[in-house]
C-alpha cells in the first residue's frame, strides 16, 4: 500500500488554492449566497484537538454548500476584547512559572518572545498568528480578505455606532444592579473572565434578622415564608464569627460575611471576634412571632454561604429535620457544648404548608419513604428537591401562617418577602448561586452592587417579545436545544456591558469605559462585508461614522454627503451597500453549546432590536464538546494536543474525519489518534484504487454491465442521498459513517462478486469503477479536501474538487432487480456457510433449490394483500382457492401462506413495499448467473434447480424447503 506524504500534499493544495483565490466570495448576481459564520477565536493560547470541532464542522458545512452550487462566504476575525489576555500579561510580568512553563512546554512558544508578553497586545498578536496558521493548515475554507481584530480602530467605530443605536432606543441604562465581580481586578466578570468559563450565576436571598437583645442575626434564606415554621438557628461551632455594626446596626455574622457585605455598598465595623460555640445554647426572637428559638450546632452550616446562620425549618426542610435527629443522638456533642438531650427532644416541629398526600410531617414523612439515615446520606438532595417542588406546586399555607394563610407557596413567599423589607425586619442581599467561581487572575468573586454601571437591558419585556419573534424564525440545530434559548431569553436580566480595564472600544458617550467582550461581539457578522473594503482600500476609523454605517445597513441619509464626509467615493459605498444587501442576512452561524445561555442568546437580542426583521439571522447550529479517549481534555491531565502539532504528525484531513466521526452535534466526541490512523490507512487504500484505475488501460467504454455493476452503481446512488440528507442535518457522524464504512462494505461486495483483490482485477469493469470513485472523491471533499484535490487530479480533472458539484441522486440509477438479486446472493452464500461451520461438514457437493412457480403465487398475493388496510387471512386463501393452478393443493398452499405471512409481520414495510414493487424474482437465473462466483467462495461443486424440475438431484428431499427470496440447501 501507497504511504502518503501528506503534509507535502497540504503544502501543494494550500499554495494552489491562495494563487487562484478559490476561497474568496464576493457578489455574483447569478449565484446564490451563503454566508456562515463560526465564533471568533479568543487569542491566548494555540488551539488544540478540542477547539478543532466546532471549526471543522463550519467549514465542512461551508464546502457542502459551495458545492452545491451556493455562493459560500466564510469568514474570519479575531476578538482580543476583555482580561483574561491582560491577566496572563501580569502573571507574566510577576515571573509566574507555572504560566511561563506552559507556554514553552505545552503551547510551544519560542522562549525569546516570552519577554515581549510582558505587553497584553504582544500575546493576542502572537497567538493570532499562530491560530490562523493553524486554521489555514486545517484546510479552513476562509475568505482571508476580511480579517481582523476586535482592537482595529475601524471595528471600534463599528462598535462606537452599534452602542450609540442601542443607547438611542433606549436599550442602555445606566443605575446599581448586582454584577458578578473580581475584587481583585475591580471589575465585573462574565464567562470569559472566569476560570473554566462559568457564568456566575446571581441569586436573590431575604436575610431575617433574628434579634438576641439589641443584637440582630440575620439568617439567609430563599424561601422567607417559611420564616413561620422556624424552630431553631444552625450555627457552626467551629467557624468564627463577628459582632459589627453594619449601616448603624449591631450584628451578628460570620467573618466571611463581612467581606461580602461591603461589595454590596454597606458599611461595616467589626467590634469583636468570637468562636461559633459561644452562640451555641442561646435564644433568639423570631421577628414575625415572637416565639424563642434556641441557637443549636450543625457541621453543614458554611460560614461562606449567606451570613453563617441559617434557619432550621424542619417540616418542610429535610437536612434540618434529618440534622435535629442527629443531633439527639450526639449524647457526647451536646455535653460538650452544654445543651441537654432532653431541650431538643421537646422542640416542637410546626408544619405552614399543607399539600396532597402528606398528612403530618412532610420531611419525615420522605425522610422514612427513601430510607435516609443520616445528613451525609446524599439521597437528601432528592428528598429537598421532591419536597419543595411538591409543596411549591401543590401547597397552601396554613393558620399558622397568620394573614398568608391560603395562599400558594409562590404567592405566598413574595407577601412575606414585601412585608419583611417594610417592617424593616428583612433586607434583600446577593450572592453567587454556584460558588466558588474563581477569576482568572486567581481570585475568587463575589457580587457587587455596581452603581451609576452602564447596562444593556435584556430584562426590557418589549425587547424580550422581539428577540422571542426572531427566535422563532430561527432554525436551530439540533432542534432540542431550542427550548434552552427560549428560557435564557426569558430570565436574561440587565448586564453590565463595560468595564474599567482591558481591550476593546470605550463607550463613545462615557470614554473611562470599556465595552466587554460579550457585547462588542453580538453583530459582528455585518463588519465582515465592510472590512474586505477596510482592508483592501486602506479605510481608516475617521471616514467610518455614523452616517457611515446607517448607510451601509439601512440605505439612510444622503449619499453624497455620506461620501463627501467620509472621503469615500460614492461607488465604493454603493459597492459596500450592495454587498450588505447581498449577503445579508445570516445563514448560518455555529458555535459551542456553552455560549447558548449568553454569546449566542445576546446575538438574537441585538439582532433583533438593530436589524429589521428580513435581516434577522436563519441557523444557529449548536456542538457539544471534545473528549480525548473518553476523559476531558485539561491542562492538568496533559491530554491537550495543539492543533498544530497533530497536523504535522497524522495529516490535516484524517484529523478532520477523526475529530467529526465519533458523535453527533449534542453529544461529546471521543478523539483517538488510534481513529486518526483508522481513516489514514482507508484513505489511502482510496487511494490505492484510484492508482490502480488509472493504470488500467480499458477505460473507454463502459460495455455491458454486470448484475453486479448495476448493483453498485444502485447502491452509490443510494449512499449519496444518505449521505447529503446527513449532512443537510448536519448529522456528520452518520454522514462519514455512510459515505466511508457503508461504502467500503459495498466496495468489498463487488470486488468479490467481480473476482477483484489488489492484484487480479481482470474482469472489473473499469469505467464502472471509475465513476464511483469520482462519486467517492466528491463526498468525502468537504471531509478531507487535500487529499480528495490529489485523487481529483489522479483522476484526470483539471479542475478543483472543492468548487465541483455536488453528487446528486440519480433515480433512474436505483435498481431494485439487481439490489435484490445481490441480496439474495449474498444470503444464499451466508446461509451455506452458517451451515458448513455449524454442521462442520467439509462440503464436497452443494445444490440449491428455488422455489416452485405455486409459491411465489402464493407470495406475491400474501405482499399485496398484507398492504391492505385490513389484513383478513381467510380472505386471502378464498383469493388464493380461485386460482387453477393452486386449487389442487389447497392443504399445503394454506400451510405455506400461514408461514409466509407469519414471516412477513416482521419485516419492515419499506422492505416489503420494495418487494412488491420488483414482483417475481427469477431466482433460479440468478443462482446459475453466479455459479462461477459460488464456486469461487465455497470451493466445490456447486448446482442449482428449480423445485419444479423432475430431474432435480434431490437426495434428502430438500427441494420442498425452498420459499420466494429463500432457496433450500442441500450439502453432501
Ligand atoms: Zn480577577
Amino acid at each position: 500500500m501507497i504511504s502518503l506524504e501528506w503534509n507535502n500534499i497540504q503544502d501543494k493544495w494550500l499554495r494552489r488554492w491562495q494563487e487562484d483565490s478559490v476561497f474568496q466570495a464576493d457578489v455574483d448576481p447569478n449565484k446564490q449566497k451563503y454566508f456562515l459564520t463560526v465564533a471568533y477565536p479568543y487569542p491566548n493560547s494555540p488551539q488544540h484537538i478540542g477547539h478543532g470541532r466546532t471549526y471543522t464542522l463550519t467549514d465542512v458545512y461551508a464546502r457542502f454548500k459551495r458545492m452545491q452550487g451556493l455562493n459560500v462566504l466564510f469568514p474570519m476575525a479575531f476578538h482580543y476584547t476583555g482580561t483574561p489576555i491582560l491577566a496572563m500579561s501580569e502573571r507574566i510580568e510577576s515571573g509566574d512559572k507555572e504560566l511561563i512553563q506552559t507556554f514553552i512546554d505545552l503551547y510551544n512558544v519560542p522562549k525569546e518572545n516570552i519577554a515581549s508578553f510582558k505587553e497584553p497586545i504582544n500575546i493576542a498578536k502572537y497567538f493570532h498568528q499562530e491560530i490562523k496558521t493553524g486554521m489555514i493548515e486545517m484546510g479552513y475554507s476562509i475568505d482571508w480578505r476580511r480579517e481582523f481584530t476586535t482592537v482595529d480602530s475601524t471595528y471600534s467605530a463599528f462598535i462606537e455606532w452599534q452602542f450609540a443605536k442601542l443607547k438611542e432606543k433606549g436599550l442602555i441604562t445606566i443605575g446599581s444592579h448586582p454584577v458578578g465581580w473580581c475584587p481583585k481586578d475591580k471589575s465585573p466578570v462574565g464567562q470569559h473572565d472566569t476560570s473554566g468559563d462559568v457564568e456566575p450565576d446571581i441569586g436573590e436571598y431575604t436575610l431575617i434578622m433574628f434579634q438576641m437583645d439589641n443584637i440582630r442575626l440575620p439568617a439567609a434564606t430563599l424561601r422567607p415564608e417559611t420564616i413561620y415554621g422556624v424552630t431553631n438557628l444552625w450555627i457552626r461551632p467551629e467557624a468564627t464569627y463577628i459582632k459589627a455594626t453594619v449601616n448603624e446596626e449591631s450584628w451578628i455574622i460570620s467573618r466571611e460575611t463581612a467581606n461580602k457585605l461591603q461589595f454590596l455598598n454597606m458599611r461595616i465595623e467589626i467590634k469583636e471576634e468570637f468562636s461559633g460555640r459561644e452562640l451555641i445554647g442561646k435564644k433568639v426572637v423570631n421577628p414575625v412571632n415572637g416565639n424563642e428559638v434556641n441557637i443549636f450546632p450543625a457541621s453543614f452550616v458554611d460560614p461562606k454561604n449567606g451570613t453563617g446562620i441559617v434557619m432550621s425549618v424542619p417540616a418542610h426542610a429535610p437536612y434540618d429535620f434529618q440534622a435535629l435527629k442527629d443531633l439527639i443522638a450526639k449524647t457526647d456533642e451536646l455535653n460538650r457544648l452544654g445543651l441537654s438531650k432532653e431541650l431538643v427532644e421537646s422542640i416542637k416541629i410546626p408544619v405552614i404548608i399543607l399539600s396532597d398526600n402528606y398528612d403530618g410531617v412532610p420531611s419525615q414523612k420522605i425522610i422514612d419513604k427513601m430510607g435516609i439515615k443520616s445528613q451525609s446520606d446524599p439521597k437528601l438532595e432528592d428528598a429537598t428537591a421532591d419536597l419543595y417542588r411538591h409543596e411549591f406546586h401543590g401547597g397552601k399555607l396554613n393558620d399558622l401562617t397568620g394573614k398568608y394563610s391560603g395562599m400558594s407557596v409562590s404567592g405566598g413567599r413574595n407577601a412575606v418577602r414585601e412585608d419583611l423589607l417594610k417592617q424593616k425586619i428583612g433586607i434583600i442581599i446577593y450572592e453567587i448561586i454556584n460558588s466558588p467561581v474563581i477569576c482568572r487572575c486567581g481570585t475568587e468573586c463575589v457580587v457587587k452592587i455596581f452603581e451609576n454601571q452602564w447596562f444593556i437591558d435584556y430584562s426590557n419585556p418589549h425587547w424580550k417579545s422581539l428577540a422571542r419573534k426572531c427566535l422563532d424564525k430561527i432554525k436551530i440545530l439540533p432542534d432540542d436545544i431550542k427550548p434552552e434559548f427560549d428560557y435564557t431569553i426569558g430570565w436574561l436580566k440587565e448586564k453590565a456591558c463595560a468595564r474599567k480595564s482591558g481591550l476593546g472600544t470605550h463607550l463613545p458617550w462615557d470614554r473611562e469605559w470599556i465595552i466587554e467582550s460579550l457585547s462588542d461581539s453580538v453583530i459582528y457578522m455585518a463588519y465582515y462585508i465592510i472590512s474586505k473594503y477596510v482592508n483592501m482600500l486602506g479605510i481608516k476609523s475617521q471616514q467610518l461614522d455614523y452616517n457611515f454605517f446607517e448607510y451601509i445597513f439601512f440605505e439612510k441619509g444622503n449619499l453624497e454627503d455620506i461620501a463627501t464626509n467620509n472621503k469615500i467615493d460614492i461607488d465604493t459605498l454603493r459597492d459596500i451597500r450592495r454587498e450588505f444587501v447581498y449577503f445579508y442576512p445570516l445563514d448560518s452561524r455555529h458555535s459551542g453549546r456553552d455560549l447558548v445561555s449568553n454569546h449566542l442568546t445576546f446575538f438574537i437580542f441585538n439582532h433583533s432590536a438593530i436589524f429589521p426583521e428580513n435581516n434577522w439571522p436563519h441557523q444557529i447550529v449548536v456542538n457539544g464538546t471534545v473528549l480525548m479517549d473518553g476523559k476531558k481534555m485539561s491542562k492538568s491531565i496533559g491530554n491537550i494536543i495543539p492543533l498544530r502539532n497533530a497536523i504535522k504528525t497524522y495529516g490535516a484531513d484524517p484529523l478532520r474525519l477523526a475529530i467529526l466521526s465519533t458523535a453527533e452535534l449534542l453529544q461529546d466526541a471521543d478523539f483517538s489518534l488510534t481513529l486518526v490512523k483508522t481513516f489514514r490507512e482507508r484513505i489511502e487504500r482510496l487511494y490505492d484504487s484510484i492508482v490502480w484505475v488509472m493504470d488500467s488501460s480499458e477505460k473507454s467504454e463502459i460495455g455491458n454491465l454486470k448484475i453486479e455493476d448495476r448493483w453498485i452503481i444502485s447502491r452509490l446512488n443510494r449512499l449519496v442521498l444518505q449521505t447529503t440528507d446527513a449532512i443537510n442535518k448536519l448529522r456528520l457522524r452518520e454522514a462519514i459513517h455512510t459515505m466511508i464504512y457503508l461504502f467500503d462494505q459495498d466496495m468489498q461486495w463487488y470486488l468479490r462478486r467481480s473476482k477483484s483483490n489488489l492484484d487480479d482485477r481482470t474482469s472489473i469493469n473499469v469505467s464502472v469503477f471509475h465513476q464511483i470513485l469520482e462519486i467517492r472523491v466528491k463526498l468525502l471533499a468537504p471531509f478531507a479536501p487535500f487529499i480528495s484535490e490529489e485523487m481529483w487530479e489522479l483522476l484526470g480533472h483539471k479542475s478543483y474538487v472543492s468548487v465541483e458539484t455536488w453528487p446528486k441522486l440519480d433515480e433512474s440509477k436505483i435498481d431494485l432487480e439487481a439490489e435484490e438479486s445481490e441480496n439474495l446472493i449474498k444470503n444464499v452464500l451466508d446461509d451455506t456457510l452458517n451451515i458448513i461451520r455449524v454442521t462442520k461438514i467439509k462440503p464436497s457437493r452443494v445444490v440449491y433449490y428455488t422455489s416452485s412457480e405455486w409459491k411465489w403465487i402464493v407470495y406475491s398475493s400474501a405482499l399485496s394483500n398484507l398492504s391492505l388496510e385490513r389484513f383478513d387471512f381467510g380472505l386471502l386463501i378464498k383469493n388464493l382457492m380461485t386460482n387453477v393452478s393452486l386449487r389442487n393443493r389447497p392443504k399445503e398452499v394454506s400451510l405455506f401462506a400461514k408461514k409466509i405471512v407469519y414471516e412477513m409481520k416482521t419485516i419492515s414495510q419499506d422492505i416489503l413495499e420494495q418487494k412488491m414493487k420488483l414482483g417475481t424474482l427469477r431466482e433460479n437465473d440468478i443462482i446459475k448467473d453466479a455459479l462461477e462466483f459460488f464456486k469461487r467462495e465455497l470451493d466445490v461443486e456447486v448446482s442449482v434447480y428449480s423445485e419444479d424440475n423432475p430431474s432435480k438431484y434431490d437426495p434428502k428431499g430438500r427441494a420442498g424447503f425452498s420459499k420466494p427470496h429463500r432457496p433450500a440447501i442441500y450439502i453432501e
